[in-house]
């Protein structure tokens, strides 16, 4: 029996004008996805991606990758039949005995007219057909049309039908590269990963760049670890890059002109000041960071709005409103949260300040900055930075 994956992508977003744009955007992403494996060429049939696997072992490997394609709803391995009802009968009784629900339903989706029957004919047939087989078999197994154990889907297409008991979620959101660049402030810690996750679901094509301090006797540099979160996230959106910008002196000189209040403030600035620079430099339309309100000293909404005063770029946080254990369930979720994990030289915390600033107004950072030499650090910044390349090919991000 043929085994088919049925794609399917959310469909709100396809309902207006740029539902073509979109949909070649998702199909052009998938096909790059599983370029390396053996599948027959991807269908479109009755508004749902159909991908033939060439073999049935490669079917664990597709879905992974399938899991990583941003737009697609869920996934569903099926079995692709003829609309023989006799034969449609025995697959689906197979597989429903492989499952041996207590409740079950049948559903059906039928997009093709001169299949013979509507839906509800057809859920009725074949739920008696399995109800029977599973009784047959010693269970006492009832059908339950709401929140059943075991949902049965056929989907009959021209001259096929799709059977299937399992849908893999998929990424959702809207496929990879399709809304403009941002420049992603990413530190190496769990956050601005998973705020980069987020934007990136959104469309965005994210530019990532890491400020890191020197390595000390007891941690490793940050550097190898925002590297290995870029690796991480590069299979979602194919091509990324990656600027490591050099803190140390930028940083020592912050601590020795200014206030200690206001020291992890001016970090922030002045690495957003850099990131604008980059963000010019590549066409970007905005900055993106892991800030969550009110996580630490520097994330109060005073704080916040003091840091942004003078960026004439829209900086987004899309991690604003969730809590720790919500950002930390998707960091596993997309595998970065391990990488966060180790131990490395932050530099935010480093001279960390006994009694940072809470309610900050940006006057005063600006009258605290006023001893710094703003361009000159910017352009250190710029002058001293490095810039790494990854590709995501063949199941390898190199
Ligand atoms: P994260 O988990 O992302 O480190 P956090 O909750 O620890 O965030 P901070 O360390 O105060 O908070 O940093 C807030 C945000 O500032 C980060 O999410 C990131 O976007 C940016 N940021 C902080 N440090 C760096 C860095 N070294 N390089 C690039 N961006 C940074
Ligand atoms: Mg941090």
């Amino acid at each position: 029996m043929k085994r088919v994956l049925i794609l399917h992508y959310h469909e709100i977003w396809l309902k207006g004008g740029n539902k073509n744009y979109f949909l070649s955007r998702l199909v052009a992403a998938i096909k790059r996805s599983v370029a390396d494996l053996p599948v027959s060429p991807l269908q479109f049939i009755s508004e749902r991606l159909l991908l033939a696997p060439r073999e049935e072992a490669v079917i664990p490997l597709i879905l992974e990758r399938l899991r990583r394609v941003f737009g697609l709803a869920y996934i569903a391995p099926a079995r692709e039949l003829s609309w023989d009802m006799e034969q449609l009968g025995a697959a689906a009784c197979e597989m429903m005995a492989e499952k041996n629900p207590r409740t079950f339903a049948v559903r059906a989706k039928i997009a093709d007219r001169n299949f013979g029957m509507n839906s509800m004919e057809l859920e009725r047939a074949l739920g008696r057909v399995i109800l029977d087989h599973l009784r047959s078999r010693g269970s006492d197994v009832r059908v339950k049309l709401n929140d059943p154990e075991v949902t049965c889907w056929i989907e009959v297409i021209p001259e096929k039908a799709l059977v299937y008991t399992e849908r893999v979620e998929g990424a959702g959101g809207l496929p990879a590269v399709t809304g403009g660049r941002l420049i992603v402030l990413l530190s190496g810690g769990f956050d601005s990963a998973v705020a980069a996750y987020k934007m990136m679901r959104r469309g965005a094509h994210a530019t990532f760049v890491h400020f890191f301090g020197s390595p000390s006797a007891t941690r490793g540099s940050s550097r190898p670890v925002a590297e290995e979160i870029v690796r991480v996230l590069t299979p979602y959106q194919f091509t990324s890059r990656l600027y490591c910008v050099p803190f140390d002196s930028i940083q020592r000189q912050i601590v020795a002109g200014v206030d200690q209040s206001f020291r992890v403030l001016l970090y922030r600035r002045m690495m957003a000041r850099i990131a604008r620079e980059i963000a010019r430099a590549e066409r970007a339309l905005g900055l993106v960071t892991g800030d969550s309100v009110a996580q630490v000293a520097s994330q109060t909404l005073h704080n916040l709005v003091a840091i942004d005063r003078g960026l004439d770029l829209p900086v987004y946080r899309p991690l604003a409103g969730d809590d720790k254990g919500e950002i930390t369930r998707l960091a596993q979720r997309i595998g970065t949260y391990k990488i966060s994990c180790e131990p490395f030289e932050d530099c935010c915390p480093r001279f960390m300040p006994r009694s940072p600033a809470i309610f900050a107004r940006p006057a005063e950072l600006d009258r605290a900055e006023s001893a710094l030499d703003i361009e000159g650090l910017v352009n250190l910044g710029l002058e001293t930075l490095s810039c790494t390349d990854f590709k995501f090919e063949g199941g390898e991000v190199t």
